[in-house]
């Protein structure tokens, strides 16, 4: 029944390297012994995650949260539980036997591990089309746009053939399964039901995740069709609005030249690449998204938006700081001269005017503020009053309490509105992101008063057969710690050693609890707070035995109120 052998999960967790892991998510400092950085589960700014490798845990002294490597890649990575052990495994080279239990969801699994050596397939297609006669056309296109062959191997950058079908039958010839191919986004059916590549002749430039792994492409088209650029659809690995062209690159670039440059299209960002500036992405749509920012944020270094300076260029910027603004990143807006992308300036005079517009960047509040301003004018009262109500909206959403006071007094002292009148506007209340999140049903000390008993439990079995008479795992208010406790009572009851890899093994395709389980860090006092608290519920079994509860007369009162008065 066991997803994962007990081995597995220990052998990964031991031949894993979790500061090599956590690093590709969060920049990572060295102190003493230990790694820190900016958490990536809650807004600071000085560093209070840190990363232990001698436990192989991270813990974050700010919110809490901490864990092994599978909970930061499930928290983090979106991962599911049994997909961070498969793909630390691989990693890792631990063999992993395949898994009846499910097949549901192994096939899942599996897909997308076969979907991502598809597209790695792909990218290496296609890269071999540029370098060949069919991809004549594209290298002339990208010659005339003055990229190295250098560049153009950094991005992997390649031809998708005219063919319509070229891609499908390499792939298959090279045993690719069709369901795979689909998965991957790199195939379409027809109305007809025959299959076609999904992109043909275009120039292709894989996109890449964070660990640099090929999740889909982005593809522009060298005749007219439309549209210009045409992505790979959502599906199992792709996220249109999640991803960013160039920021697998730009990671470690950004972290040491403590910035990080946001230009709008592919070209640009390989231009800068080329120019020396490899602290540089560009989003995948038309706009910024919040979970761009969001990233964006986590890297812990200012965001500067380059972007042309024309009437589309300053309206993307206003869309993109106040995005920025909402999700607390720190950032400016550099404009280039107008009708001038950052690809433009570098190919005419390098690298020296993008460098120079960071430096006169306006910071990100003060654009937005200016671009409402501009747009209503000052001179009517009616356009301070739009302007303001405009503003009002935006200022709002600054969640540091610092940066807002500063950003309301600068909007008080611009549109003439007294601060007090602002404020009075501003109706959403200013909450943090990720505050307010949680169950209701149970108090937080219930809950860790569970954790207790389980802890408690891990340490020594015995204590099992009365948690089972006084608080029997049916009871636990948390989801996740019923689960774990419902193993626990299994494994205890067929008279095997209950330990923590165990109870994982059993509960690997319950992400839920395996989370409940990844929360329950040793603690030394777990089996005194675990004691009082079956203590505390065998007084109330006892009392509520005696039928004489305090409570139960009171609550019979408020039932029948007329029988009492
Ligand atoms: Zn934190």
């Amino acid at each position: 029944m066991a997803r994962i052998p007990e081995e597995v999960i220990r052998a990964v967790q031991e031949s894993v390297d979790i500061v090599d892991v956590v690093s590709r998510y969060v920049t990572l400092k060295r102190s003493g012994r230990n790694f820190q950085g900016l958490c990536p589960f809650h807004e600071e700014k000085t560093p209070s995650f840190t990363v232990f490798p001698e436990s192989r845990r991270f813990k974050c002294f700010g919110c809490g949260e901490g864990g092994d490597v599978f909970a930061f890649l499930m928290k983090r990575g979106n991962m599911r539980f049994i997909e961070a052990v498969e793909d630390l495994a691989r990693e890792a080279n631990v063999p992993l036997p395949r898994a009846e239990a499910d097949p549901g969801e192994a096939e899942r699994v599996r897909l997308r591990i076969d979907a991502l050596r598809a597209l790695e397939f792909a990218a290496g297609f296609f890269a071999a089309v540029l370098a060949r006669d069919a991809g004549k056309r594209a290298r002339d296109y990208l010659e005339r746009r003055g990229f190295t062959a250098g560049t153009l191997s950094a991005f992997r950058v390649g031809f998708a053939p005219d063919e319509g079908d070229a891609l499908l039958r390499y792939a298959r010839q090279k045993g690719i399964p069709l369901d795979v191919l689909f998965a991957a986004g790199l195939v379409r059916r027809n109305d007809r039901g025959s299959c076609f590549d999904m992109f043909r002749g275009r120039v292709m430039f894989p996109i890449h995740d964070l660990r640099g792994r090929v999740i889909g492409f982005g593809a522009r088209t060298l005749g007219d069709d439309q549209p210009k650029y045409l992505n790979s659809a959502d599906g199992l690995l792709f996220h249109k609005s999640r991803e960013m062209y160039g920021l697998n690159l730009a990671r470690e670039a950004a972290r040491v030249a403590g910035r990080l440059l946001v230009v709008e299209g592919y070209t640009d960002v390989m231009h800068c690449h080329q120019a020396g500036l490899a602290e540089v992405a560009a989003g995948l749509g038309t706009a910024l998204t919040r979970e761009n920012a969001q990233q964006l944020r986590r890297f812990g270094v200012p965001v500067f938006l380059v972007f042309d300076g024309d009437e589309a260029g300053l309206k993307a910027a206003e869309r993109a700081a106040e995005t920025l603004l909402a999700e607390q990143v720190e950032g400016a807006v550099a404009l280039l001269p107008p009708g001038q992308d950052p690809a433009d300036v570098i190919v005419a005079s390098g690298k020296g005017p993008i460098d120079a517009a960071v430096e006169h960047a306006t910071d990100l509040w003060t654009y937005r503020m200016e671009r409402s301003i501009s747009r209503h004018g000052m001179g009517t009262l009616e356009g301070r009053e739009k302007a303001a109500k405009e503003l009002v909206g935006v200022v709002g959403k600054i969640a540091d309490p610092v940066r807002f006071e500063l950003a309301l007094r600068l909007l008080a002292e611009r549109t003439g509105v007294p601060e007090s009148t602002l404020r009075s506007e501003i109706k959403a209340p200013r909450t943090a992101p990720g505050a307010g999140v949680g169950r209701p049903e149970a108090s937080p000390a219930w809950i860790e008063a569970e954790r207790h008993v389980l802890r408690a439990g891990l340490e020594d079995t015995a204590l099992w057969d009365r948690v089972e008479v006084l608080y029997p795992p049916a009871r636990f208010r948390d989801e996740g710690l019923r689960f774990v406790a419902a193993a626990f009572s299994d494994l205890h009851r067929r008279g095997e050693s209950v330990t923590r890899e165990g109870l994982l093994s059993v509960l690997a395709d319950k992400d839920e609890a395996v989370r409940a389980l990844q929360a329950l860090e040793p603690a030394a006092d777990a089996r005194h707070h675990a004691e009082s608290f079956l203590a505390r519920l065998a007084e109330k079994e006892r009392l509520r035995e005696a039928g004489t509860s305090v409570e139960a007369v009171v609550r019979a009162r408020k039932d029948f109120p007329a029988a009492t008065s």
